[in-house]
């Protein structure tokens, strides 16, 4: 996670939902959110909690800090998504999420090379992934229909790499990616469609903060 110190877990527990940070103990019943869940879920409710209610405001800005925690993007990036999404054809915040999906870094993780969107940030920046065939090494780079995606001969033999595809087995992938894995590549086979966009967020809350 960019620029914050402290167990990523406490933002999770903040924003009462998994936001995935920290590799493969988020898939496991080690979350401490999944922990929670599951506590509250044996225990009686014994005292009622009186919650303050969110303003609207509130609401939106929370929806936007997920979606940013979420992908790792900084403040002023997710500002220029926002416009770039504004620009394209169809609904705002559907092409916001969109783009957040169709990141390099965010398609190394979906194909399973990192256990992480962080992690999957860094193999990026460290040149480790191939597209067509070419090193690429900005995490923001944009996926098209068609492109392929690999890791360099070596960093395959990286031990974080195995250990991520190992795990990534029993995830699965979703059906606009295809992975070959006697080449280890993947393709974009379409730009997923909302319900294929792995970002649980209610995007209209955004799309209304930055139309203020
Ligand atoms: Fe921690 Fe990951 Fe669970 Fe979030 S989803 S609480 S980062 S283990």
């Amino acid at each position: 996670m960019a620029r914050y110190r402290g167990s990523v877990c406490k933002l999770c527990r903040r924003e009462k939902i998994k936001l995935f940070l920290k590799g493969e103990r988020c898939f496991s019943p080690k979350c401490p959110v999944e922990k929670q869940a599951a506590v509250s879920k044996g225990r009686k409710q014994v005292r009622i909690r009186t919650r303050t209610r969110l303003s609207e405001y509130g609401m939106q800005l929370k929806e936007k800090q997920r979606a940013r925690l979420m992908t790792g993007v900084l403040e002023k990036q997710f500002r220029k998504y926002f416009r770039k999404a504004e620009r394209e054809k169809g609904l705002p915040g559907e092409n916001l999420l969109r783009l957040l999906e169709c990141r390099l870094d965010n398609i190394v993780f979906r194909l399973g090379f990192a256990s992480s969107r962080n992690q999957a940030r860094q193999l990026v920046r460290h040149r480790h992934t191939r597209v067509n065939g070419r090193c690429v090494d900005i995490p923001s780079y944009q996926v098209r229909v068609g492109d392929r995606i690999s890791l360099d001969e070596k960093s395959k033999q990286l031990e974080i790499v195995k250990v991520a595809q190992e795990k990534a087995k029993e995830r699965g992938l979703p059906a606009w990616i295809e992975f070959d894995q006697s080449t280890s590549t993947g393709r974009i086979l379409e730009l997923p469609k909302r319900e294929e966009i792995s970002i649980p967020v209610q995007e209209q809350l955004i799309v209304e903060l930055y139309s203020k």
